[in-house]
């Protein structure tokens, strides 16, 4: 299960725009009183759902699902969490608009049909998530885009962004210029790409089966449901290792692949039916249904690895006393005024070294600017920005949640 340090880190975590005056506080799960599941004691949830839940195995878009998903959102909404939407079903919805039966094998032909599709995906959308007083926003995304450190910086601000003015990101993948996962995932990799990005405390796949079984149900009459595992447990590998559904692409298989990527950053994983009654509700009132594939360890451990494991130092700055004690002592985010020397030459969203005067480094993060960007608007206040720049990607330099001291 989890442990009640992860859940306490949960409650303590207040990312960019949760500050959202709008926005109940949210207890982290608390007055729950029934055995705690991942999502009840999440505050930023990523739901993804498949093809074949909405489209109704391909019927065309399933208003009464998206319209039930949606009235679930808004109480979670009013609960203080925040919500973000994957959802695939442009290729099916633009599959039934252009009269095509079966789906085709050529790839052009598919994202043809995405592009039709995505159109009637993000009106359906938009109207039953106003219906039940929420904004959302259509976000288009590629694996590529995630890789690309500015690509990535700019999405995950923009998403976050959505969160604070209490938008519905809706997600799918960007079908027009990749493929990825119209030949594999059905977006379950993109879930948990999107659950990476933004650090979401759990990712819920929706989906047709009631969950991971142990062995495929139609041949083994004892394959019973996992309740809960590791995420990224080998054995989970093999048992989900069978054929998806004939609509989508993904399977059990990319689930779980998804879950174990999920917990790179910390987040759990729920797979469960998306046609249980007020599913999303009853797990987030603390009902155990479905899979739980939980994450070794908390989020803020895990930014912390990723950002040293995998991120090459581009640059550094030198920083006054002030802004060191700032960054070290009390975790703030690195202003441009408190920077008294930019070293190398870096991008936005590279990893760059925070130094104090005497040389040692007390912190890592993603720089907002680039080297060329930091050198012009060095020991400025922030105010100053606009007018030195001719725009403004953030106030920091380093915002705190980008920033891992040493
Ligand atoms: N992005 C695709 C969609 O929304 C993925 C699903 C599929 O391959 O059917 O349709």
């Amino acid at each position: 299960g989890l442990d009640v340090g992860r859940r306490r880190e949960r409650r303590a975590w207040r990312g960019r725009g949760a500050d959202d005056e709008a926005r109940p506080p949210f207890d982290g799960g608390a007055h729950l009183s029934a055995p705690a599941t991942p999502v009840a004691g999440a505050r930023r949830i990523v739901v993804k759902v498949g093809s074949s839940l909405v489209t109704d195995e391909g019927r065309g878009l399933d208003a009464e699902a998206i319209g039930n998903w949606s009235r679930q959102l808004a109480e979670l909404a009013r609960q203080g969490r925040e919500l973000v939407m994957v959802s695939s079903g442009a290729i099916a919805e633009g599959m039934k608009r252009l009269g095509w039966a079966t789906r085709p094998r050529d790839l052009h032909d598919l994202q043809a049909a995405a592009a039709v599709g995505q159109m009637g995906l993000v009106q359906m959308y938009e109207s039953q998530l106003r219906g039940h007083g929420l904004r959302s926003a259509q976000v288009l995304l590629t694996h590529a885009d995630l890789a690309d450190r500015e690509r990535y910086l700019n999405a995950r601000t923009t998403l976050l962004t959505l969160l604070g003015l209490n938008a519905i990101p809706v997600i799918n993948e960007n079908d027009t210029v990749v493929t990825d996962e119209i030949k594999f995932g059905d977006n379950d990799t993109l879930g948990a790409l999107v659950a990476n990005l933004i650090e979401a405390d759990v990712l819920v796949i929706l989906t047709d089966q009631p969950g991971l079984s142990s062995a495929d149900p139609r041949k083994d009459p004892l394959a019973t449901l996992v309740r809960e595992a590791r995420a990224g447990d080998p054995p989970l590998e093999r048992m989900a290792g069978g054929a998806g559904s004939a609509i989508g692409r993904g399977g059990m298989l990319t689930k779980v692949l998804a879950a174990k990527r999920a917990a790179g950053s910390g987040a759990d994983t729920v797979i469960a039916s998306g046609r249980e009654p007020d599913v999303l509700l009853r797990l987030a009132a603390g009902e155990p249904i479905g899979s739980a594939l939980v994450a070794a360890q908390g989020k803020q451990a895990a930014r912390k690895q990723w950002m040293l494991d995998h991120l090459q130092l581009r640059g550094a700055v030198t920083v006054d006393d002030g802004a060191a004690a700032k960054v070290r002592d009390e975790g703030k985010s690195l202003l441009p005024v408190g920077v008294t020397a930019v070293h190398g030459d870096f991008e936005r969203g590279d990893v760059i070294a925070v130094r104090s005067t005497d040389g040692s480094e007390i912190a890592r993060g993603l720089a907002n600017y680039s080297a060329s960007e930091a050198r012009r608007i060095a020991r400025q206040p922030s105010s100053r920005i606009a007018e030195l720049l001719g725009y403004v990607y953030e106030l920091e330099l380093i915002h705190r949640t980008n920033l891992v001291r040493r």
